[in-house]
């Protein structure tokens, strides 16, 4: 097959904090839109009305990306004013010390590494190789505040039962509102599994050969596609998606769908696997260059095969009713008639 290569020595990086805003908040307000849709006249709606107030999972989907405007090494002050529109409405007194205080809570509790990013933002995403079938607890990658552990806390919460460390949810509308955004990253392939390259460009199992934290890719945010950064390639909605244009559509694919059953704990890991599954087709057919070094880390760019495109648009489509189906299913099951 042909393939498509276009070198470009971008900024990228493996040690710089991702720069991860999984579906952009259009993505994000999708999931919440659907599941708000599937919960109409549940039990589980009525229980989401009363936390949410007159907002919605729709709304509130993005307030765990929003947060990330507040800088702990500018004393927890906010630093994103005006920048994001779908954060305006926290961008009021009472709704940045309610961020500032969030960040305060979730910041350094992980034990993070020097050069590690804050706590909070860790919450987002996993970087599992993509060999393997499933997640699972100990592979290189994962840690107890992935966003399947993050997942798990937010549930716990939801159901008046303690919480693990690292997490600090100060309550059941704050755990909606972080469960709302990790359902959506859960199902963004790219959050969930890694590749793991060595310095010639080879697919490696970090689990399987010795290898150091430069052989991340970091989600994709260590590859430069022809269009830039591949981990905010996958970020981007299709553009016919945007502003909500296919909700409709979406809703009925996400009535559709079969789910599987599992106990609440156990569901964010088979979306876990779900989403490595979907990285064999992120990865399909692509080919890696050698690494270049810059002063961040180790850098490749990724040549993709003709229709490309279409691939991830459908992975896309079909993860984004997923994620709504999923996080309706999951509130039904903390919440049942
Ligand atoms: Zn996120």
């Amino acid at each position: 097959m042909k393939k498509i290569f276009i070198y470009l020595t971008v900024l990228a990086t493996s040690t710089l904090p991702q720069l991860s805003f999984a579906w952009g908040a259009d993505g994000h307000q999708t999931v919440g839109a659907i599941a708000d849709a599937l919960l109409v006249g549940t039990k589980a709606g009525a229980q989401v009305k009363a936390l949410v107030g007159n907002s919605s999972l729709e709304k509130i989907s993005v307030w765990a990306d929003c947060v990330k405007g507040i800088s702990p090494e500018k004393d927890f002050a906010y630093t994103s004013t005006g920048r994001y529109a779908e954060c305006a409405p926290f961008e009021t007194a009472s709704g940045i010390a309610a961020m500032a205080d969030y960040v305060k809570r979730n910041d350094d509790a992980c034990h993070r590494a020097a050069g590690e990013e804050s706590c909070h933002k860790q919450y987002h995403y996993a970087d599992v190789s993509l060999q393997h079938t499933h997640y699972q607890n100990g592979y290189t990658g994962t840690s107890d505040h992935d966003v399947v552990h993050a997942i798990q806390a937010a549930a716990l919460v939801l159901q008046g039962k303690p919480q693990p460390s690292p997490f600090d949810m100060k309550d059941k509308a704050e755990a909606l509102t972080l469960i709302t955004h990790y359902i959506g990253d859960i199902h963004q392939p790219l959050h969930v599994a890694s590749v793991f390259l060595n310095a010639d460009g080879k697919v490696i199992n970090p689990d399987e050969v010795a290898h150091d934290q430069n052989n991340n890719t970091v989600g994709g945010n260590a590859l430069q596609c022809p269009c830039g950064n591949f981990h905010a390639l996958w970020d981007d909605m299709p553009v016919q998606f945007k502003h909500g244009k296919m909700n409709g559509m979406l809703i009925r694919k996400a009535r559709s769908l079969t789910l599987a059953a599992a106990p609440i704990d156990a569901l964010p890991v088979l979306w876990a696997d779900d989403a490595i599954r979907d990285a064999s087709l992120v990865f399909g057919g692509a080919q890696f260059s050698k690494s270049t070094q810059n002063l961040y880390g180790s850098n490749w760019s990724i040549g993709l095969p003709l229709e490309y495109e279409k691939t991830m648009q459908n992975v896309k489509e079909d993860a984004l009713a997923r994620a709504g189906a999923h996080l309706a299913q999951l509130l039904q099951a903390i919440w049942p008639e």
